[in-house]
């Protein structure tokens, strides 16, 4: 019954990707709205980046879970791992 080669395939090992996200992606999303990064300005949002952690994942546009202290924050995308950044505070 299970002719699924998922044994020795460590690159598609997340259920979650259900085979919809390929290994290359040209498209990017906004890290602050999630629209396509190509479409539209973004004007707005990346003055929000500057001032806050990033809500989206730019290759995949999951959800980040953010995890700020102080200016420093690190956003983990539960595919593609964490980033770091730090606010501008000034
Ligand atoms: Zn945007
Ligand atoms: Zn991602």
């Amino acid at each position: 019954m299970s002719d699924f080669p998922t044994a020795g395939d460590p690159s598609y090992s997340d259920p979650d990707t259900l085979g919809a996200i390929p290994p290359v992606v040209s498209v990017t999303y906004c890290a602050d709205c999630g629209a396509s990064a190509n479409r539209g300005s973004h004007i707005a949002c990346r003055q929000h980046l500057e001032v806050l952690p990033p809500t989206y994942c730019t290759t995949c546009r999951r959800q980040l879970t953010v995890e700020s202290q102080g200016s420093e924050w690190t956003a983990t995308c539960k595919k593609h791992g964490e980033t770091t950044g730090s606010t501008a505070t000034s």
